[in-house]
């Protein structure tokens, strides 16, 4: 009998093959990391053959390195980068263009022309989320506009499109040789075409975007058989039986499956999801409603999402642009060496501000700075930036539960940060909590392709396999974090209204 699932994971910055057991327990994983292309400021592009062929070398790698065969896997889940678009011919397979990453902000003069009609929460009633450059929707418009002969083919209906789940899961099961063009509820509803009561595609949002709706994939549950390993010499005829949008995955593999749960992650941005459970809830603060999972027939789960841009890429910036550190963990050793912020806060608005506050108008800023200050208050900034970011995305959901939450999961690169969980549990006043398995995200989909399977009987069992690694309790003292708070907000006002038409 097969005893493993393998999880699929195409990320932002790589993509990972990862193999769990029946416990839920990590057996082997590969990793690939894929090139970043960078054209011009606020333009990020992938390689989807980059992307298609890394996918398939890192199952070798995760099966090589534990000794399985394609006898010993399940099923196969998938989860992505969820808001990355990909457009390609029918016929060939080819790519049309480059697939447009979700930080890329190209997209902006869409946005504005589309807002020009009803402002930027014109669709907001049936997707769920306000017009921006970072949903999938504005960059497929973008491609059918700006690549020579793409109208023409797509109006004759030989393309297709599909975020990077659908991407993967086309050329794995065949290809142009009958491979299925789907993909899933949670990844459907970061594109800002589907109604999220009737879980369809909306023609009148088509319209308007100029996207003929032949190039869309169809529409399926986040659990079960999409279709089997035909590509994939490695797999062949596993099922592929589970999706999953990155962030709805990680909530998932926290086993946050029921109205009021929730998860932090901290990648390289930080995505907040708090379950609904079957009710739509409407968000008065900013946050994003989206599908949370749906398993097969059952019903759907809805969420509340607060998305924050830049997290552990404010790290790399540090690493990177400015050459303060050589590695990310060294910003937890800078930022010790001294005893608070020395009054700097570092707003990281480098593509604009998301949740809560929709700014695309703002842009970076580094405030406060005195003579006194010094390399290690900028790194201690940075690690406190992603933590103030989180706490206003947690006032928008506690505003809008109606309920305050008590504590929060968390997982992504940066949990590894002491120093950053401790500020974290500080400035929120709850308690923080890290689960054993560190990879949530690629459990999550691993979960939802298994329970198609059968190789996890129900979501009682998978909750069974959570298991606490670490807790963080707040020690600040209240007027403390309410002054801080106070200062991170008025550093917030200083970072928008900065972008003018002539500033590039
Ligand atoms: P993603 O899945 O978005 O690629 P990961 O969850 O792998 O991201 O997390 C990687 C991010 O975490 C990187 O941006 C990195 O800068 C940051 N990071 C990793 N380790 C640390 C650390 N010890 N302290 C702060 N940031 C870290």
């Amino acid at each position: 009998m097969a005893e493993y699932v393998l999880s699929i994971d195409q990320g932002t910055t790589s993509s990972r093959a990862i193999i769990f057991d029946h416990a839920g327990a990590v057996v082997a994983s590969g990793q690939k990391e894929h090139e970043q292309i960078l054209p011009r400021a606020g333009w990020v592009e992938h390689d989807p053959a980059e992307i298609w062929q890394n996918v398939q070398e890192v199952i070798g790698l995760a099966l090589t390195r534990a000794h399985l065969t394609r006898h010993d896997i399940a099923a196969v889940g998938i989860t992505n980068q969820r808001e990355t678009a990909v457009v390609w011919d029918r016929a060939t397979g080819e790519p049309v263009y480059n697939a447009i990453v979700w930080q890329d902000t190209r997209t902006q003069e869409i946005v504005d022309r589309l807002a020009a009609d009803g402002g930027i929460d014109r669709f907001a009633e049936f997707v769920g989320l306000p017009l921006a450059t970072y949903f999938s929707g504005t960059k497929v418009a973008w491609i059918l506009e700006n690549v020579d002969g793409a109208r023409e083919r797509a109006d004759a209906g030989e393309l297709m499109f599909g975020t990077t789940d659908t991407w993967v899961l086309w050329n794995l099961t065949g290809g142009v040789d009958g491979g299925v063009h789907a993909t899933d509820v949670t990844n459907a509803s970061r594109t800002m075409f589907m109604d999220l009561e009737t879980l369809q595609w909306r023609d009148d949002i088509l319209k308007a975007f100029g996207v003929p709706a032949s190039m869309l994939p169809e529409i399926r549950s986040s659990s079960e058989v999409y279709g089997t390993a035909e590509n994939s010499s490695l797999l062949r005829e596993t099922p592929i039986a589970g999706i999953l949008g990155d962030q709805q995955a990680a909530t998932f593999g926290q086993a946050a499956f029921r109205a009021g749960e929730s998860k932090n992650t901290y990648g390289t941005g930080c995505f907040l999801i708090f379950n609904t459970g079957e009710e739509i809830v409407r968000s008065k603060n900013g946050l994003l409603t989206t599908v949370g999972y749906k398993l097969g027939d059952a019903p759907t789960h809805y969420a509340l999402e607060g998305s924050i841009a830049v997290a552990g890429s404010l790290i790399q910036w540090l690493r990177d642009q400015l050459g303060l550190i050589s590695s990310a963990p060294e910003v937890e050793e800078l930022a010790s060496l001294v005893e608070d912020n020395g009054g700097v806060y570092i707003v990281p608005a480098f593509s604009g501000l998301f949740t809560p506050y929709w700014r695309p108008d703002a842009r970076g800023a580094i405030v406060g700075l005195t003579r006194f200050a010094n390399r290690n208050h900028i790194a201690r900034a940075a690690l406190e930036a992603v933590a103030f970011q989180t706490r206003d995305v947690l006032d928008a959901v506690n505003a809008d539960a109606g309920v305050e939450l008590k504590e929060l999961k968390v997982d992504g690169g940066m949990v590894a940060n002491d120093a950053l969980m401790q500020f974290q549990a500080d400035v929120l006043g709850v308690s923080v909590v890290r689960p054993k398995v560190a990879e949530t995200t690629a459990l999550g989909a691993a979960y939802a392709a298994g329970l198609a399977v059968g190789f996890w009987s129900d979501l009682d069992e998978l909750s069974a396999n959570w298991q606490e690694d670490r807790r963080w309790e707040p020690t600040m003292a209240a007027d403390e974090r309410d002054r801080q708070l106070r200062l991170w907000r008025k550093a917030v006002t200083k970072s928008m209204d900065w972008v003018d038409e002539d500033v590039r």
